[in-house]
């Protein structure tokens, strides 16, 4: 190690108590040291916050961390607080601040004492900030949940697409880009907006060795067929995703009903009922809990054994995001998906009511998803391919983890057919 790498690792332990980086944290933190632009992929869980936590407190200047809920960036802020005896090493700025508030976060800024400050992206646009952080050094600006920027993405926001503008304002900062979005087109359209085609670009592997894949036709019998697989994971820990509230409602009465310990968790559900459902799956006073997307953001169970998805995804993106809650410990992790082409028909009429760039971009996602459910290949090369990443299925970790390679679908080639004479 030489005395950077030194130092950093010193610096690491001193603010986290971590002996070590994860994957790819160390060369990402050397490129943000180094002034240059970078670009961070890395799936969730992967220690992104990090990568820009450590520069931000050990440079001059305050770091600028858009991101994209405010949820999000007051956990932040109280996280990097407790590392640190003063409060003013990380603020929040955004429109719920009182004058005075506001007044105490530009005399830290000001005063040196505020390494990072969490905005939303909205807030960046208003004119007396924007103003204000002119007048103060910044050390980088970090865009956090960056394919928001990308209509491809799955969280598109506009306010995403000025960020670039407003940067330019306030001179030569380095840019660091942020997402657990892998596709390809997400990536080019954040280097695109972001104007960063020169980023140092650091991907993590999207491999999730232990998690098993499988897709099953979707049946009248789906009901009976999800209750002889949640029994045959007797006291296992489960996610069993849903399209509509009342699937949800109805699908947790039928496990119920079967002797299975499980709650309904949908937006429809009253906030306390949401919590007190979440809090028994975390708690394991229930084994199953059955829910629509609204179910997992930030959820951090590591003993999930099974993602169910009586519903096909409406793109691979949320599927990996949504199987990728099993499994965390390393531990078994089971990924079904139940498919029919009549839930892609329901899926696409869903979508005709929307804008029709917005419905090209809904068709060529859920198109990718059909592709994915009838493979016969692997389905983790398929996956990860997605991701753009090659993946070697013979040799891969994990490459027997799934139902096409460990039971071949018997597959008529061409070659058979010919009639020999
Ligand atoms: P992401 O934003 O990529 O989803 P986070 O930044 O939220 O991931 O980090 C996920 C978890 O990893 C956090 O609990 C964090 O404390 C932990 N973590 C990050 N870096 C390290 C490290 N070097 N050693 C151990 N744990 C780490
Ligand atoms: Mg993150």
């Amino acid at each position: 190690m030489n005395s950077n790498e030194i130092e950093i690792h010193k610096e690491l332990k001193k603010y986290f108590g971590f002996s070590q980086f994860k994957g790819l944290q160390e060369q990402v933190i050397t490129s943000i040291l180094g002034k240059t632009n970078t670009f961070v992929i890395m799936p969730t869980g992967g220690g992104k916050s990090l990568c820009y936590q450590l520069p931000a407190l050990i440079q001059d200047g305050t770091a600028i961390v858009v991101s994209p809920l405010i949820a999000l960036m007051k956990n932040q802020v109280d996280a990097i607080r407790s590392l640190s005896s003063e409060n003013g090493i990380a603020h929040v700025l955004n429109s719920s601040l009182t004058k005075t508030e506001i007044a105490q976060v530009k005399k830290d800024i000001t005063s040196g004492l505020t390494k990072l400050l969490y905005v939303a992206p909205e807030s960046l646009t208003k004119e007396e900030y924007v103003t204000f952080l002119q007048s103060v050094p910044i050390s980088f600006v970090a865009i956090d949940e960056a394919h928001c920027i990308s209509e491809w993405g799955h969280d598109f926001r506009p306010e995403y697409r000025n960020l670039k503008n407003i940067i330019k304002q306030l001179g030569q900062v380095p840019i660091i880009g942020l997402t657990a979005t892998a596709t390809p087109k997400v990536q080019e359209d954040i280097l695109k907006n972001l104007d960063m085609s020169d980023a140092n670009t650091f991907k993590a592997s999207f491999n999730r060795p232990n998690l098993y894949y499988e897709v099953r036709t979707k049946t009248k019998n789906i009901e009976s067929d999800i209750i002889r697989f949640i029994k045959q994971h007797k006291g296992k820990s489960g996610i069993i995703y849903c399209l509509s509230r009342k699937k949800v409602e109805s699908i947790a009465e039928v496990l119920q009903v079967n002797g299975i310990s499980a709650v309904p968790y949908h937006a429809g559900l009253d906030a306390k009922t949401r919590a007190k459902h979440q809090d028994m799956f975390l708690m394991e006073d229930v084994d199953v809990v059955v829910a629509t997307i609204a179910f997992g953001m930030g959820i951090d169970k590591p003993d999930v054994r099974f993602v169910i998805h009586h519903d096909i995804p409406k793109s691979l993106e949320s599927y990996y995001q949504e199987t990728g809650r099993a499994g965390r410990d390393g531990g078994e992790g089971h990924c079904l998906a139940y498919y029919s082409y009549k839930d892609v028909e329901k899926l696409e009429k869903f979508m005709s009511g929307k804008p029709v760039a917005e419905q090209e971009i809904g068709f060529a996602l859920l198109q990718e998803v059909v592709a994915y459910a009838e493979t016969s290949m692997s389905r983790r090369k398929f996956l990860l391919h997605y991701f753009g990443e090659e993946f070697d299925g013979e040799a891969g970790e994990g490459a027997d983890m799934d139902d096409n390679v460990r039971n071949p679908k018997t597959r008529i080639e061409a070659k058979d057919q010919v009639v020999k004479l």
